[in-house]
């Protein structure tokens, strides 16, 4: 019955894919989106693009697509800011509710 799906390699980060190939590192299948091209033929899989040469690895994988962990934290970052700014603008606004004759003397 399941045999088909068992034959398949599946990405180990997206359960429900195919994988499209083996990580030339550690030999975990992944998809095509999770494997980073190094040096033109190399295909690493994200977790040995830490281990292995980061610098390097990180700019292939930022032009093939950002991996999802930078995303995240570029996301995190961005609402960390909006929240501060918000928090700040919500203390001006305070000051001004509570203390207006002071600010418009
Ligand atoms: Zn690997
Ligand atoms: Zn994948």
């Amino acid at each position: 019955m399941s045999t088909r799906a068992a034959m398949n390699p599946r990405c180990y980060n997206h359960p429900h894919r195919d994988a499209a190939r083996r990580c030339d590192r550690c030999g975990v299948p992944y998809c095509e989106e999770c494997l980073a091209t190094v040096e033109s033929q190399t295909r690493l899989c994200p977790t040995c693009c830490e281990e292995v040469a980061e610098a390097r690895c990180y700019r292939k994988a930022m032009h093939l697509g950002v991996p999802a962990r930078v995303t995240r934290v570029i996301l995190k970052t961005l609402l960390a800011v909006v929240v501060i700014v918000g928090i700040i603008l919500g203390m001006f606004y305070l000051v001004y509710l509570i203390a207006p004759p002071a600010l418009m003397r």
